[in-house]
């Protein structure tokens, strides 16, 4: 015996007549136990005179008022930048980093994003401290070496990953701002992962 817990769905239409039930029109329903388990079966004002008859012991019966369900939601959430961002750094893709770079570009232009800092690594790598305006949180982008004959094809890559995105014009992908100067000395806080992200420790 496995039905000790289970769910059925209310039927859209009438277990007798199965006409479709109408908004707010009243149904009946019974969940009857039988060789198949329970089985639910809702019906018109009608055809529960009827159907009521047939049923030896149903299990409980109910009354409720039928509501059309709601438009199913939209299947497709849509990637934000800043979603896509935090998805791609946590990956720790390394085939991503220029789109992880455009990225942070975007979020910068939205303001959603602020440039801190442009540090360098020891293999030379740059290194854009972005903190998160909301939240405090502080982003470690690498900055890609991006040739301009390669920004297309990025670009290209990072509309894709925003995916049905049926505003995509209203957020263009900018073009990368030119390469940070080198600062002066080289730090020696940046041995975190390839990409880290810390929350801020003077934000508030
Ligand atoms: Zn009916």
């Amino acid at each position: 015996m496995n039905q000790d817990w289970d769910i059925k769905p209310r039927s859209d239409t009438c277990h007798g007549c199965e006409k479709p039930f109408a908004d707010a029109e009243p149904y009946f329903s019974a969940l009857v136990f039988g060789d198949q388990g329970y089985v639910r079966a809702d019906c018109c004002e009608t055809c529960w005179q009827r159907y009521r008859q047939t049923v030896q012991s149903p299990y409980s019966t109910w009354q409720g008022v039928y509501r059309k369900p709601p438009a199913p939601e939209e299947p497709l959430k849509k990637e934000t930048a800043e979603s896509l961002l935090r998805q791609l750094m946590e990956q720790e893709d390394r085939s991503k980093v220029n789109v992880v770079y455009i990225l942070a570009v975007m979020l910068e232009r939205k303001r959603a994003l602020v440039e801190r800092d442009v540090q360098q690594r020891e293999d030379g790598t740059r290194v854009r401290v972005y903190e998160h305006r909301k939240t405090g949180e502080t982003f470690l982008i690498p900055e890609p070496s991006l040739q301009l004959d390669q920004l297309e094809e990025v670009q290209q890559e990072v509309v894709a990953l925003l995916g049905a995105r049926d505003d995509a014009e209203a957020e263009p992908v900018p073009e990368p701002p030119p390469p940070a100067e080198p600062p002066a000395e080289s730090p020696d806080n940046l041995r975190d992962g390839f990409y880290s992200k810390q929350p801020s420790t003077d934000h508030g």
